[in-house]
């Protein structure tokens, strides 16, 4: 890449997601400057922060599309379908399965997702060796791993869930990555209720689901600053129901967006964005805003990402206004959310790089 790039068009920026005309300069991988004035560019189109999935599994690649069956089945630790495959699963299969999934994410403009990693510190440092910056890394402790080995690697823990784990270990591990100043995700609500009070006792980083919470259980979850990572398209497959999200956001939690499993959706944002706002909320920024600056902000780097802001991590999507699909677009930010596919993306910026997609005709 270029020491310095600049990209020119329509731009979704700042922490408000204003729609203007004008342009980004890129230098060393940050944010420079955004202005708008008519300047010359390297790149031009529709210029939109990088999406950040906050939640994924990326390690289950290797299941992709298994028969649809009860969540425990397909999941739950240690005998679900999913662990059967994964402990029978050869390293170097794993390894291919989570290299093709983070070049179909670049693909479809995600800048930085949120992993829930099992195998312990192996699972986390070939991740990290696979994807570098562009990841939060959560492990989880194995047989032959501690938590203190993973926290060791990892930026925090991936929780399978409250009652998978005994209350007094559950506690112990929370603790342990407090006190390393690492972040504890965890799953809850996502079957039933049953294990929503722990996990909001626990005061985790950020849930994952809560698709059966209550009322009183978001209020809660609101009260504590506690913010939840939603899948909806992922508890519709797994036949788990549908995410309050209108309730939540009453309830004044942030929300990232995240797609789940990779074995059970291709990690695209854009799919996820047009089913949120078709099917939930009818609110184009909202959704855009929790595929991008509130799954950062989530994972504690809404300085950092999220959103197109001088100082910024240069984690850019440019999308060609005049395809097929997105010309006579009343409203671009519209567009972007409800009907943008992964062909309408021309280049993609990321950790000081930039992407042609090279299935586009120029
Ligand atoms: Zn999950």
């Amino acid at each position: 890449m270029p020491v310095e790039l600049i990209v020119s068009g329509t731009l979704i920026h700042g922490d408000d997601f204003e729609v203007s005309d004008g342009y980004v300069v890129v230098r060393d991988g940050r944010i420079h400057e955004v202005g708008f004035e008519r300047v010359a560019s390297d790149v031009s189109g529709l210029v939109c922060p990088a999406f950040v999935n906050a939640h994924t599994h990326v390690g289950d690649s290797v299941a992709k599309d298994l028969p649809y069956m009860p969540l425990d089945d397909l999941v739950r630790p240690p005998d679900g379908l999913k662990h059967r495959i994964l402990r029978a699963a050869l390293p170097e299969e794993i390894a291919e399965g989570i290299r093709s999934t983070l070049a179909d994410m670049a693909a479809t403009g995600t800048g930085h997702c949120a992993d829930f990693r099992e195998n312990g510190v192996q699972g986390v440092r070939l991740l990290r060796e696979l994807a570098g910056g562009r990841a939060t890394i959560l492990g989880r402790a194995t047989e032959a791993d501690t938590v203190e080995d993973v926290l060791e690697y990892a930026d925090g823990l991936g929780l399978s869930g409250a009652n998978d784990i005994p209350r007094d270990a559950l506690f112990s591990m929370a603790q342990k990555a407090t006190d390393r100043r690492k972040i504890v995700g965890i799953h809850a609500g996502e079957l039933n209720r049953s294990d929503v009070d722990t996990a909001l006792e626990l005061k985790p980083g950020f849930l994952v689901h809560m698709t059966h919470a209550t009322g009183h259980d978001l209020r809660r979850a609101g009260d504590l600053g506690i913010p939840v990572a939603v899948c909806p398209r992922s508890n519709v497959a797994t036949g788990v129901g549908v995410p309050p999200l209108k309730e939540m956001i009453a309830a004044g939690l942030l929300l990232g967006l995240g797609t789940d499993n990779v074995m059970i959706n291709a990690p695209d944002m854009l799919a996820e964005m047009e089913w949120v706002s078709k099917a939930f909320l009818h609110d184009d920024v909202r959704t855009l805003r929790m595929a991008t600056l509130d799954g950062a902000r989530l994972l504690g780097m809404g300085d950092r990402k999220g959103s197109i802001r001088a100082g910024k991590d240069a984690d850019l999507i440019v999308l060609d206004k005049s395809s097929n699909n997105l010309r006579c677009s009343k409203n671009l930010l519209s567009s972007l959310v409800r009907r943008a596919r992964p062909d309408d993306i021309s280049h993609f910026i990321s950790g000081g790089r930039i992407w042609q997609n090279s299935s586009r005709k120029s």
